[in-house]
């Protein structure tokens, strides 16, 4: 988990009060959808995560917490690079990271730059934004490519 909190038990308190804030509360099913989320980092398909939860939560109920979660901020809904829907912990919860998105197989994995890198990357999107009057206030970034599974 590239960033906030060293156990799932830290976590899963920050997303209480997340929800808290946004008056709904941490439920059984929530709270193994935000498990499943943080045991794997990177963002997930709902097909990923009922194979990761099995039958604890029918597909139903899944899509509801997703939109809960969403909806307080806890989690992220990834726009969709091959028309498949994703799902992550939110950045104020993992850590700030961008995406290496492969354009054959449509894995997307995480990847932190760190201090001096994202420092660059910063001064670059304040130059390109003030090309158009925009003050840039952080950046969301995805590298596209061939990841180390599928053929180059
Ligand atoms: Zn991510
Ligand atoms: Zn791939």
């Amino acid at each position: 988990m590239g960033g906030g909190y060293a156990t799932t038990e830290e976590l899963v308190d920050a997303v209480a009060r997340r929800l808290a804030a946004a008056g709904r509360r941490l439920t059984e099913h929530r709270r193994r959808v935000v498990g499943a989320l943080a045991e794997t980092p990177g963002p997930r398909t709902v097909a990923e995560l009922t194979d990761a939860l099995g039958d604890a939560i029918p597909l139903s109920s899944l899509y509801r917490a997703l939109a809960v979660l969403v909806e307080a901020g806890v989690v992220e809904r990834l726009h969709e690079h091959d028309g498949v829907a994703r799902y992550e912990l939110s950045e104020v919860l993992v850590g700030h990271h961008h995406h290496l998105v492969c354009r054959r197989c449509g894995r997307v994995v995480d990847v932190a730059a760190g201090g001096d890198l994202d420092a660059a990357i910063d001064r670059l999107a304040r130059r390109l934004g003030r090309r158009r009057g925009f003050r840039v206030r952080g950046h969301h970034i995805d590298f596209v490519g061939e990841c180390e599974r599928c053929p180059r």
